[in-house]
């Protein structure tokens, strides 16, 4: 875990889309997460315990791993966009893109988190790199994707769903 997911924000989260079947939704108490510290109450996982009233910062804390790290720690993901054949002059915007928008999304919902982001130029290629970004959230990676064809002319998608029991999507978008 970089540095990065550590730090702590002090903002007002709204309620997190993720309701936890894994903590008994409710039950009185707190849990927080040992690798990135994010806390679990009133059904969702926030970034601190700032949204917590004072008598309630006195609950019982438990200790655990929050689904995103476990997904990190279990080198699985939940959305994968593959993006081809990147001009090397649109690099760095597409880098800023990615990062800055991963980034917002995690300042609203700790889940919500940028894993990896994989370039690599193939053999005898001069020019068109291929990136892999992983995702925490299917969704993440679907606004993502759309982003990027928002903000790039010249590129198509595709996407592809695993389909049940998974929620795991795949996209890919190419630069032509
Ligand atoms: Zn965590």
């Amino acid at each position: 875990m970089s540095n990065f997911f550590r730090k702590a924000y002090n903002v007002n989260l709204p309620k997190s889309k993720r309701e936890s079947e894994e903590f008994g939704g409710g039950k009185k108490g707190l849990v927080l997460c040992k690798k990135c510290t994010s806390a679990y109450y009133k059904k969702s996982w926030h970034h601190d315990i700032a949204g917590l009233k004072n008598y309630e910062k006195d609950w019982p804390v438990h200790f655990t791993v929050c689904p995103a790290c476990q997904m990190i720690h279990n080198k699985q993901y939940e959305g994968r966009i593959k993006i081809k054949n990147i001009p090397v002059v649109s690099e760095d915007r597409l880098d800023d893109l990615i990062r800055g928008f991963c980034h917002r999304a995690f300042e609203r919902d700790p889940l919500d988190r940028l894993i990896n982001l994989e370039k690599s130029l193939p053999a005898g290629r001069q020019d068109g790199s291929d990136w892999t970004v992983t995702t925490t959230e299917n969704q993440l990676a679907n606004k993502l994707a759309k982003k990027i064809k928002d903000a790039f002319s010249k590129v198509k998608s595709k996407t592809k769903f695993a389909g049940d029991p998974s929620d795991v999507v795949e996209i890919t978008i190419e630069f032509s």
